[in-house]
This record gives structure tokens, C-alpha cells and sequence, in this order.
């Protein structure tokens, strides 16, 4: 089986450090899944449009997977949004790179923005298209944070073109595969459940909480909670902030010894949501227990897990949330909003705690009660590192690998019947 994957992701390159602009979960995934089929054999070559002049046009990652740049649209200055402009010239050079000597078995577009410019390249050239959307428009627009604009239409249109043109769809939790059914009118035979993973062997217990807490220069008897992640409404930094606010307020016990670290930057170009929540700490009096930390590698990441004594994911919606499942992964409960993807990657009252909603004062009341319950933080720890042993990447990529097999052989039936 000597397949090879043309992989597209346009908005963001996998080479991009995650937890900054327009970097996230969707560049670790293609990242994570296309070295595990690469061990399987297949090989992969991860498309993405240039935007800058920091690599080669090819750049070899080893193990039969390349990032190969489109050279499309000025360097400077295409945001997310103004990249639907280019989708056509996009297509252009997507065909044209798939034209040449190499032959790939199937197109696999993330993200509406790819799989709207390969939609047209995958019919021309007759190659099977499978999309995974990562995150959808409408679910987000139903679940907005206080004053957050919303997705525009020329998102949700492209999003429906998409699912009525590919092959096959790929979501991550049968809640998405549900949101597909349901908001976008996709055929269920057409959309497959794969969930995302974490690298089970960096994202590790590893040496324990003293070791990690003396690098970043915290105390052994602190209590740390964690936020990790793009600065956005949508991610819900300002909840967490609140909450605190509120438990040094009605716990003042547990002030002296509170860390509350938000790690990662800006998230597309909006600098400003990390100012205002500058603003909002300094407002509410809780510098002396807020650190903003800028964005840090994978290894760096493990150690602020490892020194948490919960990780927070407030969220307004989440497709899946691998921050989750990473810090469960270091053996750190999680904390996190009962909503999408986050109700499989944590398992309530297991590996974390579920909230419903997004008040600030329930934050609170359960963050202060995990705190004072060390033994509980234990019991919830094990159950961490129980829950997340079972999402590595490779039963990811299997998955994946049996849908491109699937799409493959229908394709193949189809044409001997034409035949
Ligand atoms: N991340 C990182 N460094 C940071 C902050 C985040 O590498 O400083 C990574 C994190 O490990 C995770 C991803 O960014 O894999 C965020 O993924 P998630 O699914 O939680 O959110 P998304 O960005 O997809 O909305």
C-alpha cells in the first residue's frame, strides 16, 4: 500500500509555532497524523501557502512527509479573513503542484478555507476529497462569547459547499459528526468519527510536579491552574480570570499561595484581546496571582502541565480541545466547559470536571473546592492519565487511513461500473 496523501492547509503552515496567531490544535493534528502514516508507509506531503521567507519551497520533515509552500498572495498581510480572496489563484497552484510527476491517491483539505480550494482541483483531476473542518461556523455562531463577532456567511456557504463536494468528512466527536448532520445537511453515510490524540510520549508525567515547578521558578506548596491557549473570547481566558478574581475574594486563605499561569499569544492578528486581558487583571486586583506567559514548544508545554495543579479549559465551544487531553496526558485533571469536543476529551468526574455555562462564580466554587481537595486532585489525576492513554495518534491516523481505503474503494467500484 504505497499511497501518497496531498494535504492542505492553507491559512496556517504546519511549521508555524502553535498557540500563536492563527496556529492551534489543526497544525498539531496534521502534523502528529502525517508522521504516524508515514510510519505506516504512506507518504505525505502537507501543502500550505507561503507566507513568509523563513523555509525552501520543500521542506523535508523526515519519514516520507514534506511541507511544500504555494506561492501565492503577498507575505505580509493576509489575515484569515482577507484569504478568501485568493482562494482561486490557490486552486491554481494547488493544481498545478499535483499536475506534475508525482501522483497522489487522495486530497485531505483542513479547514473550510483549504476545501474550498481543493474542491474544484479534486473534481478536475479525478482524486478523492476528504475534509475535516475543525471548527464550523455555525457552531461557533451559536455559542458566541459576550461581544464576539460572529462568523460571516461567506464562511458558512463555503463550509456547505464543501461538505456537499467532498468524498468523505472527518470529525472529530460524534457531537461534531451530529453538528454536520444537523447544521449543514451532510449525509451521515459520508461522515466518519476520528478522534484527535496527544503524543503519549512527550506528553508525560515525567519526573512529577517539584522538578517542573523549581524550572519555572514556582513553589513546591503552591496551587497552580493553568489556562493554555490563543488569546480569544472564544477560548474563555477572561472566565478563568474572572473565577479567580472571585476565589481570592471569597477564599482569601488561598490567595498567598495561588499561580494562575495563561500560556500563549494573540491569536490571528488581534494583539488586543491580550492587552484587555492585561487590563482586566490589573483592573481586578489580581496581578500578584496572574502570570502571562508567551507561547512555548511542545516539551516547554509539557512542563507547565506537569506544574499545574489544574488545567482550565473555558472554552465557548471546541471541536475537540487537545489541550485537554494533553494536560490529562501529564497526569493533570482538567477543569473544563461542558461543551463539543470537550465532553469526550474529559471524563467527568474521572480525569476533571465539567461546567455548564460560563459564570464566572461556578468557575469559582469549583475551583476552590478542587484546590482544598487534594486527595480528590489525586484520585482525578490517575483517572487523567487513564483516560488520555487511550487517544494516541497512531488509532488516529489508523482511522483516517481506513476512510482514504473506504472512499478509494467506492471510487474504484464506481468506475468499473462506468466501465
Ligand atoms: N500550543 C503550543 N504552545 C502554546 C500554546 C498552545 O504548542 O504555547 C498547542 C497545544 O499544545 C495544543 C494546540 O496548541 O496542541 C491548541 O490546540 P487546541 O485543540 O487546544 O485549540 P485550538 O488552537 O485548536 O483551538
Amino acid at each position: 500500500m504505497n499511497r501518497r496523501v496531498a494535504t492542505l492547509m492553507v491559512h496556517t503552515s504546519p511549521l508555524d509555532q502553535a498557540g500563536l496567531g492563527d496556529a492551534g490544535g489543526m497544525n498539531i493534528y496534521v502534523c502528529e497524523s502525517a508522521q504516524q502514516m508515514a510510519a505506516q508507509g504512506i507518504k505525505v506531503d502537507i501543502f500550505t501557502r507561503r507566507a513568509n521567507n523563513d523555509h525552501p519551497d520543500i521542506v523535508d520533515l523526515g519519514n516520507g512527509v514534506r511541507v511544500i509552500h504555494l506561492n501565492v498572495g503577498p507575505l505580509d498581510g493576509v489575515t484569515k479573513e482577507k484569504l478568501p480572496a485568493l482562494i482561486p489563484d490557490l486552486s491554481k497552484a494547488f493544481k498545478a503542484a499535483l499536475s506534475g510527476e508525482t501522483t497522489y491517491d487522495i486530497i485531505h483539505s483542513h479547514y473550510w478555507i483549504s476545501g474550498k480550494v481543493a474542491m474544484p482541483v479534486a473534481e478536475e483531476l479525478s482524486i478523492p476529497l476528504v475534509h475535516t473542518m475543525h471548527t464550523m461556523a455555525r457552531v461557533k455562531n451559536l455559542n458566541l462569547a459576550e461581544g464576539e463577532n460572529p462568523e460571516p456567511m461567506i464562511r458558512v456557504q463555503g463550509e456547505s459547499q464543501v461538505v456537499a463536494a467532498a468524498d468523505a468528512l472527518i470529525a472529530n466527536t460524534d457531537a461534531e459528526a451530529a453538528s454536520l448532520v444537523s447544521l449543514y445537511e451532510a449525509c451521515p453515510d459520508n461522515v466518519s468519527v476520528v478522534s484527535p490524540g496527544v503524543n503519549l510520549s512527550m506528553f508525560t508525567a515525567g519526573t512529577g510536579k517539584g522538578p517542573a515547578r523549581a524550572s519555572l521558578g514556582i513553589t513546591k506548596d503552591a496551587n497552580v491552574v493553568t489556562f493554555v491557549g490563543r488569546i480569544q473570547p472564544h477560548k474563555g481566558p477572561e472566565v478563568l480570570i474572572r473565577a479567580i478574581a472571585e476565589l481570592v475574594s471569597h477564599s482569601p486563605m488561598l490567595r498567598s499561595k495561588l499561580v494562575t499561569l495563561i500560556v500563549g499569544g494573540a491569536s490571528g492578528g488581534n494583539g488586543a484581546e491580550v492587552e484587555r486581558m492585561k487590563e482586566l487583571v490589573q483592573w481586578l486586583g489580581i496581578n500578584d496571582v496572574v502570570r502571562f506567559e508567551p507561547p512555548v514548544d511542545r516539551e516547554g508545554l509539557a512542563n507547565y502541565y506537569r506544574a499545574s495543579d489544574l488545567v482550565c479549559v473555558p472554552s465557548y465551544s471546541e471541536s475537540f480541545g487537545l489541550v485537554a487531553l494533553e494536560a490529562q496526558a501529564c497526569g493533570t485533571p482538567v477543569v473544563a466547559s461542558a461543551v463539543g469536543g470537550l465532553r469526550t476529551a474529559v471524563a467527568d468526574g474521572i480525569s476533571g470536571v465539567l461546567v455548564d455555562g460560563h459564570d464566572p462564580r461556578a468557575w469559582s466554587s469549583v475551583l476552590a473546592r478542587l484546590l482544598q481537595e487534594p486527595q480528590r486532585r489525586v484520585l482525578l489525576s490517575m483517572g487523567a492519565l487513564e483516560h488520555a492513554s487511550h487517544f494516541g495518534w497512531d488509532a488516529t491516523s489508523r482511522g483516517t487511513l481506513d476512510i482514504y481505503d473506504r472512499v478509494l474503494s467506492i471510487r474504484s467500484a464506481v468506475k468499473k461500473n462506468i466501465g
